[in-house]
């Protein structure tokens, strides 16, 4: 018999509406003695059986629901299931990309909390972020090794969120060894090169598949500059397709390296293409002083809030950028802007930057909404799975 869980009464309505994680105040009492990830029961005030997840004790987030199946076991086989039908629901989308790079599994928007896996070429990259996915690590990367045995599995557990859960942060080889080369990718005919060991997040950022694509639209002729360019993977497609000069800039001088290499690797002439090593903030003022101006800006910043209480401050940061951009653009040039940030709706965020049109006297118009590519769906059960907006602007 599993350790369980009796939910306060009332607190079972979020469980009907299946969303995954239940808030340690919803918890009127634990019977036995879960350890740190283990699969508990979980009953309404009445005794009636919701659903099975993971227990976390020291996470606000104190459970993570796997299944609302009672006969569903957490084994092997599970972990297969929910892992073989995240490949099947973007077989699709890599077939129509030609993907070799994609995201295998999306967390709870794939019904697996706390578990992110990667796709690179020959490699499985792992980000186990919950006490339940760490729990289940061996059964999770036995899964992994049955659906794709010929792969590497690399982990990159190396994040700060683990700590919420009380686990410490891992990083290494699973499976098989790195190379000492960078991994190179493939996407819409694209080679990407990735550090997988080094890079941010797993490595590389597939949420902005198809804005990259959409930005490549946009470049025809155009001077280009890219904030946050992080690899430089949108000046790719800018210049495949027929950008003028693109400028990358970023605060990282190894993501500006492999920027280069990206280029080069496709062919793509370096003549057109800068590498500014700078602060986005300051360098943008800088472009003003000067007088510099651009034909398509792309603002893609880090995520700036991770808490409601950095919320306005991030608004303020957001303004600030998009602002600047727009007085540097040309009359009828492009603004590609986006916000990473889940706890910034994509109403506010359009609020934030119709203010930053009005501070830079300019007029703006929104030509095309923009989102998270779809191996990052959002389960209707967990609207926080949305988190990746965007906006494409013409600035007058
Ligand atoms: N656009 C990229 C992803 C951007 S991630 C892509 O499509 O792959 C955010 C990037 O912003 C990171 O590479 C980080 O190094 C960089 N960064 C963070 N703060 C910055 C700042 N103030 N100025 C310039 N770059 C910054």
């Amino acid at each position: 018999m599993s350790a369980s869980i009796v939910l306060k009464p009332g607190r079972e309505k979020a469980l009907n509406r299946r969303h995954p994680w239940i808030f340690s105040m919803a918890i009127k009492k634990v019977v036995g003695k879960p350890g740190i990830g283990e699969t508990v029961d979980i009953f309404d005030n009445q005794g009636k059986w919701l659903a099975k997840g993971a227990y976390s004790p020291q996470s606000q987030i104190r459970v993570r629901l796997w299944s609302f199946d009672q006969q569903e076991a957490i084994d092997l086989a599970f972990f297969v299931n929910r892992i073989s039908a995240a490949l099947d629901s973007r077989q699709a989308l890599i077939k129509e990309q030609q993907l070799t790079g994609y995201r295998l599994v999306a967390a709870e928007s794939d019904y697996l909390p706390g578990i992110t896996i990667d796709h690179y070429a020959d490699t499985l990259v792992c980000q186990l972020l919950s006490a339940g996915a760490e729990f289940n690590r061996h059964l999770i990367i036995a899964a992994l090794e049955q659906l794709f045995p010929q792969h590497k599995i690399y982990d990159r557990s190396d994040v700060d969120v683990r700590k919420k859960e009380g686990l410490e942060k891992t990083q290494g080889p699973i499976k098989g060894e790195l190379s000492e080369e960078l991994s190179i990718i493939e996407e819409n005919g694209v080679k990407i090169l990735v550090d997988i060991a080094n890079g941010h997040k797993t490595g590389f950022y597939f949420d902005q598949r198809d804005n990259r694509r959409i930005a490549g639209g946009y470049c025809r002729d155009k001077t280009v500059l890219n904030c946050f360019s992080y690899t430089g993977t949108f000046g790719i497609y800018a210049l495949k397709n027929g950008a003028k000069h693109f400028t990358n800039v970023d605060l990282s001088q190894s993501a500006l390296d492999i920027a280069k290499k990206n280029i080069e690797t496709n062919g793509l002439d370096l003549a057109k293409v800068d590498f500014v090593q700078a602060d986005v903030f300051k360098l943008l003022r800088k472009y003003r002083e000067e007088g510099k101006t651009f034909d398509v800006i792309i603002l893609d910043p880090p995520k700036f809030a991770d808490n409601k209480s950095q919320l306005n401050g991030a608004c303020r940061g957001y303004k600030d950028i998009n602002m600047v951009a727009m007085q540097l653009l040309n009359p009828g040039g492009t603004l590609l802007t986006y916000s990473c940030s889940g706890l910034m709706s994509a109403d506010l965020f359009q609020k934030v930057v119709a203010d930053a049109a009005l501070d830079a006297k300019r007029d703006a118009q929104i030509i095309g909404r923009l989102s998270q590519a779809s191996d990052h769906p959002i389960a209707s059960t967990f609207p926080e799975g949305f988190y990746l907006k965007g906006l494409a602007l013409t600035i007058r």
